[in-house]
């Protein structure tokens, strides 16, 4: 049985009840951090969760809103020993070695080590014993993957859609999934008022109809931008018009069983 903990639900500008978004994938005494805002460490703490139970982050591009706490992260863990894998794109892992070079965060005095594993798009992966990562690239940034996340021996999946554009095939990818977490930046109408940003993220409208035709089982939408003015209910609505199947919208710090 996995479980997954929000750390923030928020677009890359933050609102008072929404921080960058960010989750943690728990399996018993192991967890999987995915993505690395600011406040990682007291925030797993908040979900009732020990930050040392982190064996891996994925890291889904190198934007700010997604990246810029693993140095403070890591260095909250510079009295542990023990190791953490850092995942993502041969740009991702490069950027975020540099990051904690930036720190000296690499130095023999800080204990907890990180490995750096590369993924290439279309890669499937035994991260460790009963835990596959596989990535699929997605139209957001060059450094951009989504993840989809199996695990043995309950057979459970999860997918993540990182930051994107409406895309076809990461649905397709993602359809047999137990959850998808996905992109749902805004409401369609602020789409249309700024069209360029419909190359970087998805609308709720988008969303809807895009898990639809795949029949995705459980969707959880996320990034909600905090500088439009939109209620989230407004998202829900939206969503609703296209997709009747099990939708939860979360809230920072809530916690959902898989
Ligand atoms: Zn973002
Ligand atoms: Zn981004």
């Amino acid at each position: 049985m996995a479980e997954i903990g929000f750390l923030g639900t928020g677009g890359a500008v933050p609102s008072a009840e929404r921080d960058n978004m960010s989750f943690v994938i728990v399996r018993g005494d192991r967890s999987i951090l995915v993505d690395c805002p600011g406040g990682a460490f007291p925030k797993l703490k908040k979900l009732g969760l020990d930050p040392r139970s982190v064996g891996h982050i994925a890291v889904t591009h190198i934007h700010p809103d997604h990246v810029y706490g693993l140095p403070a992260f890591i260095h909250s863990l510079m009295l542990d020993e023990g190791t953490v894998v850092l995942w993502g794109s041969a740009d991702t892992v490069e950027f975020c070695g540099r990051l904690l070079d930036l720190f000296r965060l690499r130095d023999r005095k800080i204990r907890r080590r990180v490995e750096f594993r590369s993924l290439a798009p279309g890669d499937e992966i035994e991260a460790e014993p009963g835990f596959r990562l596989s990535a699929l690239r997605v139209p957001h940034h060059s450094s951009s993957l989504a993840f989809r996340f199996a695990f043995e021996p309950d057979g459970r999946t999860l997918a993540y859609s990182g930051d994107t554009a409406a895309h076809p095939p990461f649905f397709a990818w993602a359809a047999g999934c137990d959850a998808v977490v996905h992109d749902c930046s805004a409401p369609a109408r602020f789409f249309r008022q700024h069209p360029a940003l419909a190359a970087m993220h998805t609308s709720a409208l988008d969303l809807g109809l895009m898990s639809a035709q795949v029949g995705i089982r459980l969707l959880i939408p996320g990034h909600f931008f905090g500088e439009v003015d939109f209620a989230v209910s407004e998202i829900e609505d939206e969503i609703r018009s296209r997709f009747a199947g099990r939708l939860i919208i979360p809230h920072d710090l809530m916690r959902i069983a898989l």
